[in-house]
Formats: C-alpha cells, sequence, structure tokens
C-alpha cells in the first residue's frame, strides 16, 4: 500500500515514534495526541478497517491493548484510558489503515485532558429500540 501514510510508517519509510514492535503489530505515538501517552496500535498487515480485519488479527489487536494499556496507566499516572477506533470517514477516521487508538485520561486539570471525547446522550422510542435490536440481529 504505497500511499498509506500507516503501511510507510510500519516499513520504516517515514519516520515514527515506535513504542512497542512484534511480528505483526508496530506501536507509535500519535502525531498529534488528545492526550500524553496517546498511541496507536497498528497491525503491519495493510487493512482498512473493522469491515476488512481478519478475526484473528483483531483479537491479536485486542490482546495488546489489553498488554500496554495498564503501562500506559501506571506509568504515566494516568487515572483512566479510552480504547478508540474508528470505521469510515463519518466515525472520524482520516487514516485509512485500522489502528486502535489507547488515549490515556487524566483527572488532574493541569494535565490538560479534553473534555470532548465523549459525546451527548440521546433518547429513541421504544419502536426505534425495537429496530435498532432488529439490525444488531440480522
Ligand atoms: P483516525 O482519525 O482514527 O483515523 O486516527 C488517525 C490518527 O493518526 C490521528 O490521531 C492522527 O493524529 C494520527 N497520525 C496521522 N499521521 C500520523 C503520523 N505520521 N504519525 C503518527 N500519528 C499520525
Ligand atoms: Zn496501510
Amino acid at each position: 500500500m504505497d500511499n498509506c501514510i500507516f503501511c510507510r510508517i510500519i516499513s520504516g519509510e517515514i519516520p515514527s515514534r515506535t513504542a512497542y514492535e512484534d511480528d505483526d503489530f508496530k506501536v507509535i505515538l500519535d502525531a498529534s495526541p488528545a492526550t500524553r501517552g496517546h498511541s496507536l496500535i497498528l497491525p503491519k498487515k495493510h487493512c482498512a478497517d473493522i469491515f476488512e480485519i481478519p478475526d484473528d488479527t483483531l483479537s491479536a489487536a485486542a490482546k495488546l491493548a489489553k498488554k500496554l494499556a495498564p503501562r500506559l496507566k501506571q506509568n504515566l499516572g494516568a487515572d483512566g484510558i479510552n480504547i478508540v477506533q474508528n470505521n469510515g470517514e463519518a466515525a472520524g477516521q482520516t487514516v485509512f489503515h485500522f489502528h486502535i487508538h489507547m488515549i490515556p485520561r487524566y483527572k488532574d486539570p493541569s494535565k490538560d485532558d479534553p473534555k470532548n471525547l465523549m459525546w451527548d446522550h440521546k433518547e429513541f422510542s421504544d419502536d426505534e429500540y425495537v429496530e435498532i435490536v432488529k439490525a444488531l440481529k440480522d
């Protein structure tokens, strides 16, 4: 994938702040971090998103997040971690190579933690909930 920036980072063509690497994954620091320690888990094999990623790669990526998130939390003194994964432009995806964001969160106001990582809460009618449950089953 010559035009994929994360493939070019994985191959070493573009430099990155690499925090972890094994045969299947590279973990880099986000170039425009939301918080201190914001990191990205990149599978080495290109796939665009959740719709394309093979099950075993997804499982391994989740396992890696489970291994690294506590290190970020403990060693950076974070109070929590958001694990975020965007699929499609409408969902905020800007790099179309699957990646998992690990975003440490801080209660301490001096840590410049953004307050806008979450969403407003909406309400739907019972009929709409029935439709949504159906959508998940089909
Ligand atoms: P998403 O919006 O979920 O596709 O996330 C893409 C992330 O990649 C953003 O948080 C960017 O800041 C980050 N990013 C883009 N280019 C680079 C790069 N060259 N090195 C590190 N992170 C990058
Ligand atoms: Zn790629």
